[in-house]
């Protein structure tokens, strides 16, 4: 199997895995990159993965189906351009032989979904749309913290090995704001060189790990005592985990 991000847009990835012949993307914003991608390696669009409504995740999709054939698959509560299938937690979608598990992770939308496969190439893989980035989160534009921090709970508890990718090159930006949260942090402070090295060179600084992310991540890290402290210096009012959780999202919206 094949992993690559197709770059589109200012900052988003579409994921495409294919195994030679036959293929699926992952929230196709546009059309056009996808086509050329498949075209210039004779693949099969067999699916289509949605992970919420936005469009820069689903812009693509109506002429993709049209072009291709391929079977579109995205959660049953938002709105996605029809006909697909409508997923819930639980929920399996067999793609390209292997089989994606649904997980509900309401927060940037009240309906996005993840799709979490255990075994690609030896190692599980997580397509996450704009829930978890590397060193970051996605905005609470629909849900609550509470609902945000429960689903990336949910994401935290998979296996470290677990390949987290992400639907935008958020990653450098995001890590400023982590360095600001925790400057005492080494692991932090190592992954923004090799993420600027990644930049420099043009390439993406994602997939990320399930266990990168937890040892950089300020939004998995708000148990941690460093960012708890760091985080009531910018809200005295903040104790409750949820009340830590929305302080620190808070930050980051103002972070400049
Ligand atoms: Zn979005
Ligand atoms: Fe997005």
């Amino acid at each position: 199997m094949y992993l690559f991000p197709i770059p589109a847009f200012a900052d988003n990835y579409f994921w495409l895995l294919h195994d030679g012949k036959r293929a699926l993307v992952v929230d196709p914003g546009a059309a056009e990159p996808v086509l050329r991608a498949l075209q210039q390696q004779a693949l099969q669009l067999e699916s289509i993965l949605v992970t919420h409504h936005h469009a820069d995740h689903t812009g693509g999709v109506d002429a993709l189906r049209e072009a291709t054939g391929a079977r579109v698959y995205g959660p049953a509560t938002e709105q996605i351009p029809k006909p697909f299938t409508p997923l819930h937690e639980g929920d399996v979608v067999r793609a390209l032989d292997l089989d994606f598990q649904v997980l509900d992770v309401p927060g940037h939308t009240a309906g996005h979904i993840a799709f979490y496969t255990p075994d690609l190439n030896g190692e599980p893989l997580l397509f996450c749309g704009d829930t978890l980035f590397s060193g970051g989160c996605g905005r609470l534009f629909e849900g609550t913290p509470a609902q945000m921090l429960a689903s990336l709970d949910k994401l935290a508890a998979l296996p470290g090995a677990t390949r987290v990718c992400c639907a935008h090159e958020y990653t450098l930006d995001n890590l400023r704001f982590a360095l600001a949260v925790e400057p005492d942090n080494a692991a932090l402070a190592a992954y923004l060189l090799d993420c600027r090295r990644l930049r420099e060179q043009g390439q993406p600084t994602v997939p990320s790990s399930i266990a990168q992310e937890l040892a950089i991540n300020p939004f998995l890290r708000t148990r941690q005592a460093s960012i708890r402290a760091a985080t009531r210096r910018f809200d005295a009012s903040a104790t409750s985990e949820t009340r830590i959780f929305a302080a620190i999202r808070q930050w980051k919206n103002q972070f400049k």
